[in-house]
């Protein structure tokens, strides 16, 4: 009589199985490993192994296939937090998307999509809102400065009344100033950096959206951006939001994207995945394992 095989299969995506010890498939068991990790109640769990078994590892947001294997890749999959802050409903998405999304809502990202898509296309500028989770904090120190009206000197760097009567910048540019200092930006950063708010101001070099000095917590707050990831040649002022949105990508790169998740939201033509020049980032539980197993 031959011996009955038992076709296993996957306890979360319901795949075949070859082991007979195992009960979820590789992709799944590390899959269970960010679950488990991520310590999400077990309502939030059991909806993310229902999406898979239903659709697969694909992206919540855009659809797009994820990478299972190899943890450098943006399109490795991650758990991403549907409403920031809350863990009751947790989906699956690429660590691309997961990085560009950073605190906003679903229904602010798509929003902060179509608005930079068509700032790009149209050149309609960007209308800012307020947003509800932004939770960030990046430059402290405005607090502290006070400004005396009527000073005659100029900014040397703007042409802008300086804030106090011997300074030599305005406020911003004494903003500006102090946080050169304090990151220590190399010497042909900074005057590429000064450079930039002689010809465009204090306005965001991206979006050109007028950029906050007073409120740190401000998702619209000046921060220093690298043009090219990991460059400090060419430094520029972004707000804070658009400085997470555009996380390790490329300026060329950063506006494909948009344009490409713009399209799919109002086409749903798919997303054409482009190999990233700059993107090299290690998913933590993957890199975990990794280190386990040796
Ligand atoms: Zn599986
Ligand atoms: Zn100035």
């Amino acid at each position: 009589m031959p011996r009955k095989t038992l076709i296993k299969k996957c306890a979360v995506c319901g795949r075949t199985i070859t082991s007979q010890f195992a009960k979820y498939c590789c992709d799944c068991a590390l899959l269970v490993i960010h679950v488990n990790r991520a310590k999400l109640p077990r309502k939030a769990a059991r909806r993310i192994y229902r999406y898979v078994r239903k659709h697969g590892y694909v992206c919540y947001y855009t659809g797009m296939r994820l990478d299972v294997t190899d943890s450098h890749s943006p399109w490795y999959f991650v758990l991403d937090h549907w409403k920031p802050g809350d863990n009751r409903k947790v989906v699956l998405t690429s660590a691309l998307i997961n990085g560009m999304k950073s605190d906003l809502t679903e229904r602010e990202f798509w929003y902060m999509i179509r608005q930079l898509a068509d700032f790009k296309r149209l050149g309609t500028p960007v209308r800012k809102i307020r947003l509800s989770l932004w939770n960030r904090e990046y430059i402290k120190g405005c607090e502290d400065i006070e400004v005396q009206v009527s000073c005659e000197r100029k900014c040397c760097i703007c042409g802008q009344p300086v804030y106090f009567y011997n300074a030599q910048f305005c406020r911003k540019c004494h903003l500006i100033s102090r946080r050169i200092d304090e990151s220590q930006l190399p010497l042909e950063a900074a005057k590429s950096l000064w450079d930039y708010v002689r010809k465009h101001g204090h306005v965001c070099y991206y979006t050109g959206m007028p950029l906050d000095f007073d409120d740190y917590r401000s998702a619209w707050h000046f921060t220093f951006e690298h043009v090219a990831p990991g460059d400090s040649t060419k430094v520029v002022l972004a707000s804070a939001l658009l400085n997470e949105m555009k996380s390790d990508l490329s300026e060329d790169e950063f506006w494909y994207y948009i344009k490409q998740l713009d399209n799919y939201k109002r086409k749903h033509t798919g997303i054409r995945k482009r190999k990233l020049v700059y993107w090299y980032r290690l998913h933590p539980v993957k890199d975990a394992l990794g280190a386990q197993m040796l």
